[in-house]
C-alpha cells in the first residue's frame, strides 16, 4: 500500500450482498476526497449504473461508458465525465456493461482488462475508487485485480457474516494468484442505528471477529442520504450537516490516515 504524490491508491468497495451501501459508500467517500483536494475518479462497475446517476451524470446519455473501456474499444481518458455536484470524476456505467462477461471471458488475461486501463491514468489522480456489483463476478475479479486495498461495507444485522467468507477468500485468491499488493483495508459499518440492540450485537459480533480491520467511524442509518441521490448529489453535498455527510467525511479522514500507517509500516518491514 502506498500513499504516492505521483500515482493514484486504488480501492474497491465491495460486498457481494445486494443493498448494502457499497454505492452510498462509493459517492460519498469519493466526494469527501473531493473535498479535501485529492483528484478523484469514481468507477462504476456495477450495470446497474447507480454510481453514475448517483453522481449526476446521466448513465443513458453518456456517450462512452466502461463497457467500451473493457472490450478495449476506447480508453478512460475518453470514456470518464466530470461528476460537477461531487468534484471528481466518473467512469459511468449502465446496462451495456452486463454483456462484458461474455466479451471478456474470450479475452487473455480477462480479469486483468481493468487495472491495464486504468495504469494510463494512475498518474492523474490521488484516488481511485471502484463501486462493485453486487456479485463475485468476472467484473468484480477486475476490480479486485486493480486495487490496492477492499473496503467492505456492511450492515449490522443478522445475516451480516454470512457470506463475507465467500468474500474474504474471493480476497485472498486473487492476492495468491493475480494481484500480490491487494488488502482488505477494512471493515465499514453502515445504516447503523444503535438503539436497535441487534444492532449493537451484531457491532461487538464484527469487532470481536475482525479486530483492528473494522473502521471506528461507523455511518449511521439517515435519510439525507437515501434521498441526496435522487437529485443526482452526494450526500455529503446535498446536506453537508447532516449526521451521514459528517459520518461520512470523518470516514475519508479516518481512511488516509489507516493508508498512511500502513505505508510507513511497509516501509519499516526489512525488505528480503
Ligand atoms: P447494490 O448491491 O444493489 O449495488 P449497494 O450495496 O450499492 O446496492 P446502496 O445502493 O448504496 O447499496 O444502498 C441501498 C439503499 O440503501 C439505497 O436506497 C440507499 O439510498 C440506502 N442507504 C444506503 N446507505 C444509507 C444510510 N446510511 N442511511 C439511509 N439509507 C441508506
Ligand atoms: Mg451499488
Amino acid at each position: 500500500m502506498s500513499i504516492s504524490n505521483n500515482t493514484a491508491t486504488i480501492f474497491c468497495i465491495a460486498n457481494q450482498k445486494g443493498g448494502v451501501g457499497k454505492t452510498t459508500t462509493a459517492i460519498n467517500l469519493a466526494a469527501a476526497l473531493a473535498a479535501m483536494r485529492k483528484r478523484v475518479l469514481l468507477i462504476d462497475l456495477d450495470p446497474q449504473g447507480n454510481a453514475t446517476m448517483g453522481s449526476g451524470v446521466d448513465k443513458n446519455t453518456v456517450e462512452k461508458n466502461l463497457y467500451q473501456v473493457l472490450i478495449g474499444d476506447t480508453s478512460i481518458t475518453e470514456a470518464r465525465v466530470p461528476s460537477e455536484s461531487g468534484g471528481y470524476d466518473v467512469l459511468p456505467a449502465n446496462r451495456e456493461l452486463s454483456g462484458a462477461e461474455i466479451d471478456l471471458i474470450q479475452m487473455e488475461e480477462r480479469e486483468k482488462q481493468l487495472k491495464q486501463a486504468i495504469a494510463h491514468v494512475v498518474d492523474e489522480y490521488d484516488f481511485i475508487l471502484i463501486d462493485c456489483p453486487p456479485t463475485l463476478s468476472l467484473l468484480t475479479l477486475n476490480g479486485l485485480a486493480s486495487a490496492h486495498g477492499v473496503i467492505i461495507p456492511m450492515q449490522c444485522e443478522y445475516f451480516a457474516l454470512e457470506g463475507l467468507s465467500d468474500l474474504v477468500n474471493t480476497i485472498k485468491r486473487v492476492y495468491n494468484n493475480i494481484n500480490p499488493e491487494l488488502q482488505l483495508i477494512g471493515l465499514l459499518r453502515v445504516m447503523f442505528d444503535g438503539r436497535v440492540t441487534l444492532q449493537q450485537q451484531v457491532s461487538a459480533q464484527i469487532e470481536s471477529h475482525f479486530g483492528s480491520r473494522v473502521f471506528e467511524t461507523v455511518i449511521p442509518r439517515n435519510v439525507r442520504l437515501a434521498e441526496a441521490p435522487s437529485h443526482g448529489m452526494p450526500g455529503i453535498v446535498y446536506d453537508k450537516n447532516s449526521r451521514g455527510a459528517k459520518a461520512y467525511i470523518d470516514f475519508g479522514n479516518e481512511l488516509i490516515k489507516r493508508v498512511k500507517k500502513e505505508a510507513l509500516r511497509q516501509q519499516a518491514r526489512p525488505r528480503l
